[in-house]
């Protein structure tokens, strides 16, 4: 989850010993809302993909977009390594936008935003050319439609896995398409987990940066308390929670009538829920009840991190099996391996391109 709070400055602060042992608390967190979504799955959802050796493979799969920081630069515009972990929520207002509106194709809001931040551009705090060789600042995060592009990459592996299931796909071809389904689910199961944590949805991501009238912590170890060291201090565990999570239902997704991707505005009501716990969160923090390495953790803290952890498992498995659900029919597929069980033209080679 903590992708931006320097974690090389805290290295170099604090020794690099202590490295790992935060990568390993962010792990746990994506871990837990991982497992809790596939224990949400009902049986009909398909069972290579949420049993055994799969299933733990998702879970490992959940925690490698923050490993993909290991090659920044490269990844920080749109890779996945930086911009896509993240919306600062306030940007958007700033730039004349609302959440509940905004585009749902990432291009068209990218020009949207654009626009607005240079229309508006006294709201928004000077950008350090020298802090911002990557130029990522100008941008507010684009968790939203990672989060989609992601989910419809899960819809296209399911479809061109019944492809090979309906129409004699050998059982090499099957588990391939097997393997991607699992692929897919475990990446974008990283980017519905950091939106379960409210610091991912806002620009007062590591202690609060905006006008301060009620006097919220400005701490920047706030971000990796948060995302990690609470968890592990108090000892939240899967047991407890997945009686908690309901079986997942399918996310009701009717088509609009402003053209919208209907995922994509689920996700985002998504992401404003989440948003809407950013002040009790500081809350918490100021009144003393979110505890630090220094201080015990309390049950209010604890109910606070296990509600999000439950609605980021809920979501997830929602949006696996909504996935499943509304799989396309891959008819390019369909069609040349028909053509190869008509003993046609279709050659295997060329089946999966
Ligand atoms: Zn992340």
């Amino acid at each position: 989850m903590s992708f931006r709070v320097l974690p090389r400055l805290v290295a170099v602060l604090l020794g690099v010993a202590l490295a790992p042992v935060l990568q390993a608390w962010d792990q746990e967190g994506h871990a837990i809302v991982n497992e809790l979504a596939l224990g949400s799955l009902p049986s009909e959802f398909p069972e290579f993909a949420r049993t055994g050796a799969n299933a733990r493979r998702v879970v490992m799969l959940s925690s490698m977009p923050d490993r993909w920081r290991n090659v920044d630069p490269y990844l920080r515009q749109s890779g996945g390594s930086w911009s896509d972990h993240f919306i600062d929520l306030e940007e958007l207002t700033q730039a004349g936008l609302d959440p509940k509106t905004v585009p749902s194709l990432r291009y068209n809001f990218l020009l949207l935003f654009a626009a607005g931040r240079v229309a508006y551009a006294e709201k928004f705090p000077a950008i350090d050319p020298a802090r911002n060789l990557d130029h990522v600042r100008e941008w507010p995060g684009f968790v939203p439609w990672a989060i989609a592009e992601h989910y419809h990459r899960l819809r296209s592996a399911f479809g061109y896995l019944k492809a090979y299931e309906d129409l004699g796909g050998t059982a090499e071809e099957i588990a391939n398409a097997q393997a991607d389904v699992v692929h897919a689910m475990g990446v974008l199961g990283h980017f519905v987990g950091d939106c379960a944590q409210p610091l991912h949805t806002t620009w007062n991501y590591n202690g609060w940066t905006a006008d301060n009238p009620k006097g919220y912590t400005t701490w920047n170890g706030f971000h990796t308390w948060v995302d990690s060291g609470f968890i592990t201090k108090a000892g939240i565990g899967r047991a407890e929670l997945t009686a908690r999570v309901a079986r997942a239902e399918p996310l009701v997704l009717g088509p609009r009538a402003d053209g919208r991707d209907p995922f994509f505005v689920a996700t985002m009501d998504y992401i404003l829920a989440t948003w809407s716990q950013l002040e009790p969160l500081y809350q918490l923090e100021k009144d003393g009840l979110l505890g630090n390495r220094d201080r015990p953790v309390t049950p209010e803290g604890r109910a606070f991190f296990e509600k999000q952890l439950i609605a980021g498992g809920t979501m997830l498995g929602r949006i696996w099996l909504t996935a499943w659900k509304l799989a396309p029919v891959d008819t390019f597929l369909r069609n040349r391996l028909g053509q190869r069980q008509a003993g046609g033209s279709g050659k295997r080679e060329k089946a999966a391109k």
